[in-house]
């Protein structure tokens, strides 16, 4: 039996932050009609990496965003995304393998920090993105054309791989369709020493629109997101093994990748140094909830 420390389908699995919005209020996430208080609620944006030390195999999701954006739209930037990834190791002009959960400007707008990866995409996300819903300008804010016009092109270099529903991206790594925030938004499964955990990206910006079914107000289709919900519990072991996109709590669950990181990126295989804000949510009965095995 192999040691589960080094068995080639088991990984490891971080997030680091490269920016922040700290001028966000509570309306702008929580879609709670009767919700009298719009409090300061701070997001966060990182990009996530999966690691495989038996192979050296390493698996990106999601490339951030650019400074020029992080200045359009109102975030503090603190570095690119990939400073974020060298910081844990990784060097993106070599990373071959990009996951992109969704094609939104902060999910896909750092494609020209990796010239060598290869990008998986779910049909969906492509069609819609590139299709008649764009003319509607509530439907495209939060994509950018030349994003958008950049995935074409290395769709005709051959770089973009597609899947449509579920999708096997390495032993122990696998994509999972669930639409909702975007029409194509993919989550990412990834075996670790601790199990089955979920990159959730945009399914669950917060871990408060999970526990408490709010959702979150940029919207494809309500009911996709509402499923989505029940989905990342099916996909995931137990409830410190989903992993939210965008809540600045992801840091403080998780230990630190490395001394020095502390509040910029974390380990997320490693034992949580407190208990996660869903193993409060009781509203969907026990873990683990689906029979959705490896
Ligand atoms: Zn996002």
């Amino acid at each position: 039996m192999p040691d589960a420390a080094t068995a080639a389908d088991i990984w490891e699995a971080y997030a680091a932050r490269y920016a922040v919005h700290t001028g966000r209020r509570r309306h702008e996430h929580m879609l709670a009609p009767g919700d009298a208080h719009d409090a300061p609620m701070p997001i966060s944006y990182y990009v996530w990496a999966l690691r495989n030390t038996a192979t050296g195999r390493v698996i990106v999701v999601d490339t951030g965003f650019t400074a020029d954006k992080a200045r359009a739209r109102g975030q503090t930037y603190h570095r690119t995304p990939a400073e974020a990834l060298r910081l844990i190791g990784i060097e993106p002009g070599t990373v071959e393998e990009v996951i992109l959960t969704h094609l939104h400007y902060d999910h896909v707008g750092g494609f020209a920090w990796f010239p060598r990866a290869r990008f998986h995409l779910q049909d969906r996300e492509m069609a819609v993105a590139t299709g008649r819903h764009m003319r509607h300008p509530i439907m495209r804010k939060s994509y950018e054309v030349e994003d958008i016009l950049a995935i074409v092109r290395r769709n005709y270099a051959e770089r973009v791989r597609f899947h449509d529903g579920d999708g096997r991206i390495a032993p122990g790594v696998s994509v999972h369709h669930v639409g909702g925030h975007a029409a194509g938004l993919q989550v990412v499964r990834v075996k670790t020493a601790r199990g089955a955990l979920v990159l959730a990206a945009d399914a669950t910006h917060f871990y408060e629109n999970m526990r408490a079914r709010i959702p979150f107000p940029i919207i494809f289709s309500l009911a996709d997101m509402l499923e989505a919900f029940d989905r990342l519990r099916a996909l995931a072991d137990g409830p410190d093994l989903i992993v939210p996109g965008h809540d600045p709590l992801v840091l403080s669950v998780y230990p630190p990748a490395a001394p020095g990181l502390e509040d910029i990126a974390v380990r997320l295989d490693a034992t949580p140094v407190r208990p996660s804000p869903l193993a409060e949510d009781d509203t969907a009965g026990p873990w683990p909830m689906g029979p959705e095995r490896f």
